[in-house]
């Protein structure tokens, strides 16, 4: 059974878990009218630190506005609620999910409903199962499309979205895939259920734009940033599908999943079919902003405190 933290902050107070709840008219419960983020926190030579704490809740805010959902607290109230509700929970490595939705107070699509917030923390490791960091995952083409920009807007992170998420995931962990990727509306590549993508060809890193109705992905962002530093070409572009087949190397990244290889695609080996040298260099990149053998030139470490 699933096991749950004793502590959650909840509309402006840490309370026990099991008394964080909403009512079953809650808006946001019918309508998908919620914003969320996914952050993490991690050990590191100087002690715990969450990682990209504020740029998470700058996008959350964004999310927000999109639907104007009103979050009645700042950036640095959420940051440091945040906190709060980790060391609650006695961690040092942990997932943050803070979550903002239309509560009760309204039944129609367009109600002005009170908005709820909420943080929970709990101890996740490797999102896409145990050892895939290393040996890399079997991946699928989705045959479910992403909602196309005018639809849905993919750069916010909203409760919604996430039915196009659990139709990719569900239909390819029934069929024995580890993950699915969804093209775009434009035919065109766009990301997995809850990751975005990354490929090698002829020696540079390639991953699709916001065009392609993928969420501005941090993981992506810092992906970019450390590789750019490190003079590795990235480039922001279209890519048709068969690029995943073309590709050398291919590797999905989120908070969650943060870099996980990718060894095949539609049961096509990715390259010699297991992760290739940049993706390995981009983990070490990333991993070793935690471990202290990458700088952290650009203040993305924010202190647990
Ligand atoms: N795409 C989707 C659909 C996601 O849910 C996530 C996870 N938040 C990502 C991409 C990766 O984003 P990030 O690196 O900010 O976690």
């Amino acid at each position: 059974a699933q096991e749950y933290p004793q502590h959650i902050w909840h509309n402006g107070h840490i309370m026990p878990w099991q008394d964080a709840t909403v009512h079953v008219m809650a808006h946001a419960l019918h309508y998908g009218s919620s914003v969320f983020e996914g952050i993490r926190c991690y050990e590191t030579p100087n002690g715990p630190a969450i990682f990209r704490l504020t740029d998470h809740l700058k996008r959350l805010f964004l999310s927000a506005k999109v639907y104007d959902i009103v979050i009645p607290y700042s950036v640095d109230e959420l940051a440091a609620a945040c906190r709060e509700v980790v060391k609650a929970n006695g961690l040092s490595k942990a997932y943050l999910r803070p979550i903002a939705f239309r509560g009760l107070g309204g039944f129609g699509l367009s109600a002005e409903t009170p908005t709820d917030v909420s943080v929970a923390s709990w101890n996740m490791g490797a999102y896409l199962g145990a050892d895939v960091l290393e040996a890399g995952i079997d991946a699928c083409v989705s045959s479910w499309q992403r909602f196309a920009p005018n639809t849905i807007p993919a750069g916010a992170k909203a409760g919604g979205n996430y039915l196009s998420g659990q139709l990719i995931a569900r239909e390819a962990r029934r069929l024995g895939f580890g993950e699915g990727i969804a093209l775009a509306s434009t035919g065109l590549l766009s990301e997995g259920a809850g990751e975005n993508l990354f490929l090698v060809f002829e020696g540079a890193l390639h991953t699709t734009p916001a065009s392609a109705a993928c969420l501005h992905g941090i993981t992506r962002n810092s992906i970019i940033t450390l590789a750019r530093d490190a003079g590795i070409n990235v480039i922001e572009r279209d890519i048709p599908r068969e690029y995943l087949y073309f590709a050398d190397e291919l590797f999905m990244c989120g908070t969650a999943a943060e870099i996980t290889p990718i060894r095949s695609v539609d049961g096509k080996p990715v390259g010699p079919g297991k992760p290739g040298p940049v993706t390995r260099q981009v983990q070490d990149l990333f991993f070793g902003l935690f471990s202290g053998k990458t700088a952290d030139k650009h203040g993305w470490l924010e202190a647990l405190g």
